[in-house]
């Protein structure tokens, strides 16, 4: 993948967008920068998302990926206006709308078969054991109608030390060797900082995908993290960066709402909206490789592209509001560390999962998948959920949170039958 002039300078941004910046630009984007990813003869200029490397890999991937958790069976121009505009990374896994997302991306390699070899295609799976991998591998290949894939992570890993074992590494090695897939890694969503610390020390791992945004970066521990993946060489890639907090469940907070204010008036006077905001924190740090999105429509797609385009850096002020935004909403915001909450219930309870599960459904506008993955719970859990004494837990949860509440919302919204709702 080309990396030649593939941003816009800011004069150019603001010649396309006009004076108000990105949140006006939005709809100027796609057909120009079509025509220069399929190849177009014509000189229409740098519009492509640029791209970062991927580690020691030798790839450059688009620092926008396009995340495929969605349903993306009736969602094939979404995918096609992604290629054009250099969003280039498409992420799945097997899980994703019950293998929906995969068979969706396959359908469109068969509809645009020369796309495949200019798409960084990453898919995920579960298991741990080698026979396992092997199948879930195998399925998934079929399913995106691929013979190989460019990234397989074992997905959401919480102890790598427990997870990525010698006998994962020697499958990973045999299937790059069949040309099954190009790399290896995981992805995690809890105990980030400590997982990517012993990635990094696995010394066998090519990419991480991780939770990341502008309210875990500034913490000692997640610098330290990231340096190391950076030293051995390990490609980062950056999910959950718009960091939503329980705003549901605090519907009755007044406050919050007064500094949500403050963040929109701010941004958008800069041009930025608050979701933009979030996309160029975590983009300026260089040791990210790419931001992994969901993008359910265009206007998210364009506006995520817009951002990635724009080269305006974030001011001292920008950031220092985006700092004290994040503390004022520490509160209704779950940051992963589930060492501390799970330990202090001796491990019965995933709490940091099931946090996860109810934003799905409140936040992200995904109730099946928070559903769905709720029932993958053993059923005695699902039971007694709401019986269990949390208080050791919340006492050492530095966000505050009240779990018990939370926990007993998540029964609440989540037990409903999964077949009324898949
Ligand atoms: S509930 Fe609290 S301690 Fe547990 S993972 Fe979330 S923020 Fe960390």
């Amino acid at each position: 993948m080309s990396k030649k002039n593939q941003t816009y300078s800011r004069r150019e941004f603001f010649k396309l967008t006009g004076a108000a910046g990105i949140g006006s630009a939005i709809a100027s984007f796609g057909n120009v920068a079509g025509a220069s990813a399929l190849g177009d003869s014509s000189d229409a200029g740098p519009q492509l998302v640029p791209t970062r490397p991927f580690g020691k890999t030798g790839e450059h991937v688009s620092m926008l990926s396009f995340g495929g958790s969605q349903n993306l069976m009736s969602k094939q121009l979404l995918l096609r206006q992604a290629f054009k505009m250099g969003v280039t990374y498409w992420d799945t896994a097997e899980s994703y709308s019950g293998g929906k997302s995969e068979q969706a991306m396959g359908k469109y390699f068969q509809k645009f078969p020369t796309d495949r070899k200019k798409i960084f295609l990453v898919s995920k799976a579960r298991n741990s054991t080698p026979a396992e991998l092997s199948q879930s591998l195998h399925q998934s290949l079929e399913r995106l109608k691929t013979d190989y894939l460019d990234l397989y992570f074992l997905h959401m890993v919480g102890d790598v030390k427990k997870q990525l074992t010698p006998e994962v590494k020697a499958w990973a090695e045999k299937a790059k060797s069949e040309g099954k897939i190009r790399f290896f890694g995981f992805s995690t969503h809890k105990n980030m900082e400590i997982g990517l610390m012993e990635g990094a020390k696995l010394g066998w791992i090519d990419g991480i995908m991780t939770t990341y945004n502008y309210r875990l970066m500034n913490t000692d521990d997640m610098k330290r993290a990231i340096e190391a993946c950076t030293k051995a060489g390990i490609g980062l890639t950056a999910m959950k960066t718009q960091a939503k907090f329980f705003a549901r469940f605090y519907a009755d907070v007044g406050s919050l709402s007064g500094a949500e204010e403050a963040l929109s008036d701010r941004f958008l006077k800069r041009g930025f909206t608050p979701e933009q905001t979030k996309l160029k924190a975590v983009w300026e740090n260089p040791r990210i490789a790419s931001i992994c999105s969901e993008m359910p429509n265009m206007t998210i797609l364009r506006a995520n592209v817009a951002a990635a385009l724009d080269k305006n850096e974030l001011s001292y002020q920008d950031r220092h509001l985006l700092e004290g935004y994040a503390h004022e909403s520490a509160f209704g915001y779950c940051a992963g560390c589930a060492k501390l909450c799970e330990s202090a219930l001796n491990h019965t309870v995933p709490v940091s999962d099931i946090m996860r599960y109810l934003m799905y459904h409140d936040e992200y506008d995904s109730p099946q998948r928070a559903v769905r993955l709720f029932h993958d719970l053993h059923p005695m859990m699902r039971k007694n959920l709401a019986l269990i004494n949390y208080s050791s837990a919340e006492q050492s949860c530095p966000q505050k949170l009240p779990i018990a509440r939370l926990m007993n919302r998540a029964v609440n919204v989540l037990s409903m039958n999964v077949t009324r709702i898949v």
